[in-house]
């Protein structure tokens, strides 16, 4: 089976997480189901979705059409902003369940902490009632920083499996990374190519590695995030890219390699700042 080498990473819960999967943001609703299915087809097992993506019926149909035990995928989805709250977000499953055609979720986010609601500690003990419910098998967050995770770890009993965030060569946060790491939160980057809006690719030191191994940019900057531990879904409409970004489990880049990449730090963040996102 495709993903049966694809690394798996434990979650704080004992749930297990693939850490190459497929992001759908900016996948056309309408041409959801077909990319979807090209992105199964060429072997990814984990599919990372949202409700404001207003696409989780198209990833729905791919996954039934499919064929593949639903035991043997990994599906993410995120209940998005004005559905923070505790009913509001009791109905965001539901609706969003109904839309994928699941009876569960493997994982399901708080997509950003809005902090000017002032909702996000509510919901997340809301999510804590999800996953009581079999609705969820594990919750986390996304766009948490350091004070929004330490804030709902007071006030709730569980520590969010994962914090999704901005993540890519150009943007580290390596204090947010470690602070949620030392707790047991493992980190998904999400844009993890700088959805194109950095000239990554083009920079000397992953250029030299692709060189090195054979390998496109791409695949280096998704190895790169292998090798530090982040799950990752690249996004792409193309069946080649899919299958590009994929093929990156048989190389391994060294420790100067790394090192050069890790050099590109600097704050280049692409999307909102999470505090200024309400
Ligand atoms: P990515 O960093 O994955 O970049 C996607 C862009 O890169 C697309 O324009 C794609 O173009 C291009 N691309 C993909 N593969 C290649 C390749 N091999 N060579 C050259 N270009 C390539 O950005 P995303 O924002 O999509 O991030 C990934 C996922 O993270 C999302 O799909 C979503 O699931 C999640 N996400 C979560 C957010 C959150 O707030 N929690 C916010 C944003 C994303 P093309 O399609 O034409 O190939």
């Amino acid at each position: 089976m495709a993903n049966s080498y694809v690394p798996t990473i434990e979650l704080n819960d004992g749930h297990h997480i693939p850490q190459l999967g497929f992001g759908v943001f900016l996948v056309d609703p309408e041409q959801t189901e077909r990319i979807v299915s090209d992105a199964l087809e060429a072997g990814y097992r984990h599919i990372d979705t949202a409700a404001i993506y207003g696409n989780e019926e198209g990833v729905g149909r791919a996954i039934a059409k499919s064929g593949i035990p639903r035991d043997e995928l990994f599906v993410t989805t995120k209940l998005w902003n004005d559905a923070q709250g505790t009913q509001s977000a009791f109905d965001a499953i539901d609706s969003s369940l109904e839309k994928l055609g699941l009876d569960n979720v493997d994982l399901y986010l708080i997509h950003w902490p809005t902090p000017e609601r002032d909702l996000y500690a509510e919901t997340w003990r809301a999510l804590e009632q999800i996953k009581a419910d079999g609705k969820a098998r594990s919750i986390g967050v996304s766009n948490f920083l350091k004070s929004h995770l330490e804030r709902i770890m007071a006030e709730s009993d569980t520590v969010p499996a994962v914090d999704q965030i901005e993540l890519h060569p150009a943007l580290q946060s390596r204090e947010l990374t470690s602070f949620a790491r030392s707790v047991g939160t493992q980190i998904e980057a999400w844009g993890p190519l700088g959805q194109g809006k950095y000239p990554l690719f083009e920079e000397q030191s992953v250029v030299s590695a692709a060189e090195a191994h054979g390998k496109s940019p791409a695949q280096v900057v998704i190895r790169w995030h292998l090798q530090h531990g982040n799950i990752v879904f690249p996004k792409s409409n193309r069946a080649e890219r899919m299958a590009e970004n994929f093929d990156v489990l048989d190389f391994t880049l060294t420790e100067s390699e790394m090192a050069g990449i890790d050099a590109l730090e600097r704050d280049g963040r692409v999307g909102t700042h999470p505090n200024e996102f309400n």
